[in-house]
């Protein structure tokens, strides 16, 4: 089948990370089985919900990873001009949700399958659910596979325009709970205000992430060097003639390679002291890969630019690599168009696609 059909069957798939997504998790699996891979599954959490491990070749031999997540962000509220969920030609692009990031690249690794050779090392194909939701999928797996002897070489096909990538911020978020005691409005000084409480801790997030700012690493890799964090939601009152009796905040916060999100959250309490309570909840790790890998080598003569950098969102690629896999990121597509109306790939790209796995498999697994 053409990669250009299978994209199109991927895409028909809506795959909503808020949705059961076992209607793609079965086409993916029926085309590994046909290729002659162990197709196993892993539920995750939440409703119809699965992870696939399918793999060929000498188990616990060190060959290849290659992973993609098979869920996608919504279309609500987006002026797409056409069908998000068929695939549509307009020139070059090939336009639908997903056909970047990164149902593109699962098409193209499952095109390559049937015309692999024999494989003296182990090929392990994963494929994630709800990466799009706080990579969630991959969490859920990683603590599946503990212990197995997974290949170390890991490629996670997101799209960066044929960039090699080694390494990114995670992705965590605080919920921060402010009470306080409700009164008529007519006598506030009987109450509590919640909300200015809140409005005291928005401010003591800014001073810290101000100190954070200061606080650089990785300049030669990221173009934001230190922890960013964003006060993201707020939610508080009930009337105009009540004094409010709570108030919560959530933040987003990127923790860099090296640091736990605990010991941020551990911050972010000491700032707040007794104005709020501080609950994490746990993201997407920041993913780090040392420079020179075998797999960073054998990518270089289908990168785009030259060297192993990094991006600014997380990947599953955190979490894969406590199973001992050093990740790169490197894929058809943009992320500029990623999670916007009328995201595409380019016909080319894709196609190219086919041949870069056929060719990195036989290099790493041959
Ligand atoms: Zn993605």
């Amino acid at each position: 089948m053409p990669v250009v059909d299978t994209l199109a069957r991927l895409v028909a798939e809506p795959s909503v990370s808020s949705e059961p997504m076992l209607g793609i998790a079965a086409i993916v699996a029926e085309r590994c089985e046909a290729a002659g891979m162990r197709v196993e599954r892993f539920p995750a959490p939440g409703e119809g919900k699965t992870n696939l491990v399918c793999s060929r070749g000498p188990a616990g031999t060190d060959g290849l990873v290659l992973s993609g997540h098979l869920d996608v962000v919504p279309v609500q509220g987006q002026p797409w001009t056409s069908d998000p969920f068929r695939l549509t030609a307009r020139g070059d692009r090939l336009v639908g949700r997903g056909s970047a990031d990164m149902k593109g690249f699962v098409a193209a690794v499952l095109e390559a399958l049937p015309s692999l050779p024999r494989l003296e090392r182990e090929l392990v194909l994963v494929f994630t659910c709800d990466e799009e939701v706080g990579c969630l999928g991959s969490r859920a797996l990683v603590e599946r596979l503990a212990g197995r002897r997974l290949p170390r070489a890991c490629l996670i096909g997101e799209p960066t325009g044929f960039r090699v990538q080694r390494m990114h911020p995670g992705h965590s978020a605080a919920r921060i709970v402010c009470p306080g005691r409700a009164a008529h409005s007519s006598k506030p000084d009987l109450g509590d205000n919640a909300i200015r409480k809140a409005a005291k801790v928005i401010d003591a997030l800014e001073t810290l992430a101000e100190d954070w700012r200061r606080d650089i690493r990785f300049p030669e890799l990221l173009e934001r060097p230190f922890v960013v964090l964003n006060v993201a939601t707020i939610e508080g009152g009930s009337a105009i003639n009540i004094v409010p009796d709570r108030c919560v905040i959530e933040v987003g916060f990127r923790p860099l390679p090296g640091m736990m999100e605990e010991a941020l959250v551990a911050q972010m309490r000491e700032r707040i002291g007794a104005l709020g309570t501080v609950e994490l909840r746990p993201g997407a790790p920041a993913m780090f890969t040392p420079e020179g890998t075998a797999l960073e080598v054998a990518l270089r003569p289908y990168a785009s630019a030259p060297g192993a950098g990094a991006v600014a969102f997380a990947t599953d690629g955190g979490n894969l690599a406590q199973l001992g896999m050093a990740p790169l990121v490197f894929g058809p597509g943009s992320i500029d168009v990623a999670h916007k109306a009328d995201e595409f790939v380019e016909r080319g790209e894709l196609e190219r696609t086919v041949g870069v796995v056929g060719e990195i498999v036989a290099r790493l697994c041959g």
